[in-house]
């Protein structure tokens, strides 16, 4: 679908679905009216999709030797870039991810930059 053509980080995941209010409630008891990639994916391709599974772009997750899965820190900072070619006609959307409980940002959730050209 897309072709890598440039990356500064090199690493993301795509083995996590996008974060949701169950999940916000599961970890962190706060899951009600707590933005998320699932909502924030689905209103603005106007669906009501039950699960995503998106590429978590600049997401660093660990899988260790017993199979546990943890996120970590971003190895990203700010100004990385990653740039992507789409091989066809491709309808995206693009979240940024609204979790600051936990390492996935850093706990801190910050601007992102996207440009589309032709
Ligand atoms: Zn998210």
């Amino acid at each position: 679908m897309f072709k890598v053509i440039y990356d500064d980080v090199g690493k993301h995941d795509l083995l996590h679905p996008c974060c949701r209010p169950e999940m916000y409630d599961f970890f962190y008891n706060n899951g009600a009216g707590h933005p998320n990639c699932l909502d924030n994916i689905n209103n603005s391709l106007n669906e009501k999709r039950p699960i995503i599974t998106p590429v978590n772009i600049f997401m660093n997750t660990k899988i260790d030797t017993d199979g546990n899965i943890s996120v970590e820190k971003p190895l990203s900072k700010a100004g990385n870039r990653i740039i992507l070619k789409a091989e066809h006609d491709v309808r995206i959307s693009v979240a940024a991810c609204s979790a600051s409980e936990s390492d996935c940002n850093s706990k801190k959730c910050t601007a992102i930059q996207i440009q589309i050209t032709d």
